[in-house]
């Protein structure tokens, strides 16, 4: 892919590139996305935005033991979450991503 910094702009493969958000490393962040072939590239602000994810990932990566919490069951999030928005009182969604696994979002 070439050309990635302007949007509307024509991949190697005569498709038209997208912003659009896709996975990358695991996060999904804005990408520039072919429509053709799929040929995904980042734009540079999404490269410093990946670097600094990479940071909190590491930063956040724990683990944690399910606690009995009344009639509920619950984790703790590490004080390190409060570096991506995650603070007492917020509220959040809770998702199955697959088996053994959910996720967890701010929501806004
Ligand atoms: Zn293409």
């Amino acid at each position: 892919m070439k050309n990635l910094r302007r949007k509307g702009l024509i991949c190697r493969c005569g498709g038209t590139i997208n912003v659009q958000k896709a996975f990358i490393e695991g996060f999904l962040i804005n990408a520039n996305v072919c429509e053709k072939c799929g040929d995904t590239g980042l734009p540079l602000d999404t490269a410093k935005e990946l670097l600094r994810l990479r940071e909190e990932a590491r930063k956040i990566k724990t683990t944690r033991k399910i606690l009995r919490i009344g009639n509920s069951i619950g984790v703790t999030l590490p004080q390190e979450a409060a570096g991506i928005g995650f603070k007492e009182g917020q509220k959040v969604e809770i998702e199955l991503l697959g088996e053994g696994e959910i996720g967890i979002k701010r929501k806004v």
